[in-house]
């Protein structure tokens, strides 16, 4: 007996954009419905490797009724029950559903994008009702004797659900073209978009093909639309540019075609694998959304699909790459259990590592603008190997760019260029790291090193300051933030120590006026023109961390900051001055406002920013 269903409510808004839209490519819905076929059926043929009765002739057809106007695509792969036809296409709204509506609310978009985001979201069944006025699946779980399920439906809210006749395990999806998508019917568009999307999936895709003989007879003849050539096998220089694109963007969870570099592995000896992997081009707006991190490599044993998201295939770090991985060395039958902690995927992940290094430093080496493009959507994840991957360490911090003070902003260098660039006597790696450029340049701790000619890399990343735990060295030199612990400097430190001497007065009075809020006040050649700046212990964590942690309401230890001053800055002479003559109020207050200041430069928000604004507008007055 026939039962209506309501689509849960992002399903419905997803359907009404899909029948409403104009889209500049709706060819996709064919490369969609076939890839769930494929899916289809490589489930069913994992399934009959530890159980043969099941091993059929694997198949996709094609079918077009020009008299019903209707267009069907049919597997005999796995199947759905009823609760999986409910569970995947319907009233449960997958979260794929849920983010994909979302990002359409936030980023807004006219439908022209649209085809290229369905496949990023798994929503890629809906696309149907872009050519049909009517979809109709009818499928039959593999192995199982429930009967067929029919689902139907015209996308607008309900669908129905049935039983139906159907005796082969597999999925027909039937669609009723709207009356502009008729083109569907047309046994030459239909090949065209299989050759140019679907040309590599590995089962045949047939549709039958009438062709009229000398007698005036007609012979109806299956005609196989694509070549199954796996694409990780062929030569590089055997697959077009086109061919690249349309299998990146079957496997890319980040949508598009456009990738950076496909590199094609051939492996021999101790694992024998074929792989074939994409540097994207560019990050998706949600790339650090936990769900879409780490989808990991596509999976094949001897050109058997096994799974599509082995994630161990891959470090964490370079988690934006896509691609398959062909094995010659696991057991068909493999399972997911046998995939962890598996010597050989442990193997294959260490050489695909070591490719992609090599890979990513001869981008840098020959192709500087597009790995700068490629270091500014992806960097902050290749880092996060600086910290975590110990053999390749080395490697990775040949491949890593920053920008610094003695460079305009926007442009990158790499380790390698910051230390060619060191001028005698310089003998350490400085940086400092901050929330952004604008703030980090006119940090008064620069100064120092500004007029020594000295550079000093810009780490604006949060995940640096955890990296920068582990870098120790590049090529023998030392890395040193610029804002923590000690200052070195052997031609001042005799001035800095007089001076020290001098204010000792005035360094006890700063600090008991600024109570609980300093942990030392003290002289330092770190500035030329600021009158101070502020600085914390060596392994204490950056005060921009600590202020992303309490944006997290995360609880952390505060660090309290070192307060160096200028000894050569009229304004501590002036306060000093000021001080000696009794006026202590005034010094107080003084001091309470360059306090203020530092923690501006700094980019720490001020306990009580109308006291301040107060003091200054004082200030003000005083001296006009
Ligand atoms: P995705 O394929 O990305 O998961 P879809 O919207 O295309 O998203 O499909 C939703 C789900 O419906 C699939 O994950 C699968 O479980 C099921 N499905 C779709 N087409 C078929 C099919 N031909 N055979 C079996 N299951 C299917």
């Amino acid at each position: 007996m026939a039962t209506r269903h309501e689509f849960k409510t992002e399903v419905r808004q997803l359907l009404q954009l899909m029948i409403n839209s104009l889209y500049s490519n709706r060819d996709i819905f064919l490369r969609e419905l076939v890839a769930n076929a494929a899916d289809a059926i490589d489930k069913a043929r994992l399934e009959s490797l530890t159980d043969p009765a099941q091993a059929r002739d694997w198949k996709i057809r094609i079918e077009a009724d020009k008299n019903l106007k209707t267009l069907s695509i049919s597997d005999n792969g796995i199947g759905m029950t009823e609760q999986e036809v409910l569970d995947n296409i319907g009233t449960i709204a997958q979260s794929g559903t849920r983010a994909f509506m979302k990002m359409l609310e936030e980023k807004g978009t006219k439908g022209e994008d649209l085809p290229e985001l369905i496949g990023q979201f798994g929503v890629g069944f809906y696309s149907a009702f872009m050519a049909a006025s009517e979809v109709t699946v009818v499928t039959k779980k593999s192995g199982s004797d429930a009967p067929a399920v029919l689902w139907r439906s015209q996308g607008e809210g309900e669908f129905e659900i049935d039983t139906a006749e159907r005796e082969e395990p597999g999925t027909t999806v039937t669609l009723k073209l709207k009356e502009d998508a008729e083109i569907y019917l047309e046994h030459w568009k239909v090949s065209s978009i299989i050759r140019k999307y679907s040309d590599f999936i590995s089962y045949p895709i047939v549709m039958p093909k009438v062709t009229v003989n000398e007698d005036k007879t007609e012979t109806v003849t299956d005609e196989v639309l694509n070549s199954q050539k796996a694409i990780w096998l062929r030569k590089p220089s055997e697959v077009t540019e086109d061919e690249y694109k349309s299998f990146y963007s079957g496997l890319s969870n980040y949508g598009g075609t456009e990738y950076l570099k496909a590199i094609h592995m051939s492996a021999e000896g101790t694992s024998e694998f074929k792989a074939l992997l994409f540097l994207p081009k560019q990050a998706p707006f949600n790339l650090l959304m936990p769900d879409i991190q780490k989808k990991g490599l596509q999976l094949y044993v001897t050109r058997v699909f096994i799974t599509d998201e082995c994630k161990d295939l891959l470090p964490d770090y370079l988690r934006f790459v896509c691609g398959v991985v062909d094995s010659s060395d696991l057991p068909l039958n493999v399972s997911r259990e046998i995939l962890q902690d598996n010597p050989i995927i442990g193997r294959i992940e260490k050489a695909v590592t070591a490719r992609i290094i090599t890979e990513l430093k001869k981008l840098l080496e020959n192709d500087r603008e597009h790995y700068e493009a490629f270091f500014t959507e992806f960097g902050r994840i290749l880092k996060e190997g600086l910290h975590t991957d110990f053999t390749n360490g080395e490697k990775l911090k040949d491949v890593v760019m920053y920008q610094s003070m003695n460079h305009e902003p926007g442009k990158f260098i790499t380790l390698g260029e910051y230390v060619d660039a060191m001028p005698e006597g310089q003998n350490e790696i400085f940086y400092i790291t901050g929330e952004k450029r604008a703030a980090l340049d006119s940090y008064p701790g620069l100064e120092y090193f500004k007029a020594k000619g000295w550079d000093v890399l810009f780490m604006t990343d949060p995940v640096d300051d955890w990296i920068m735990q582990s870098m120790m060295q590049y090529r023998k030199h030392n890395f040193k933030s610029i804002a923590k612990g000690d200052f070195e400097d052997k031609e001042s430190e005799e001035a800095m120590k007089k001076a020290g001497e001098t204010y000792k007065e005035l360094t006890e009075f700063i600090k008991e006026t600024l109570s609980g809020q300093l942990a030392e006040v003290r002289f330092s050649a770190r500035m030329t023109d600021s009158p101070c700046c502020l600085i914390v212990e060596g392994n204490a964590l950056s005060p921009h961390i600590e202020r992303l942690f309490k944006a997290m309401h995360q609880q952390i230890p505060e660090t309290k900051r070192i307060l160096e001053l200028n000894p050569k800055h009229p304004l501590i002479e002036k306060l000093n001055a000021a001080l000696q003559a009794g006026k202590k109020d005034e010094a107080a207050s003084a001091a309470k406002v360059m306090f203020a200041q530092a923690l501006i430069t700094e980019g720490s928000p001020l306990d009580d920013p109308a006291g301040f604004a107060k003091s200054v507008t004082e200030l003000l007055v005083k001296s006009l």
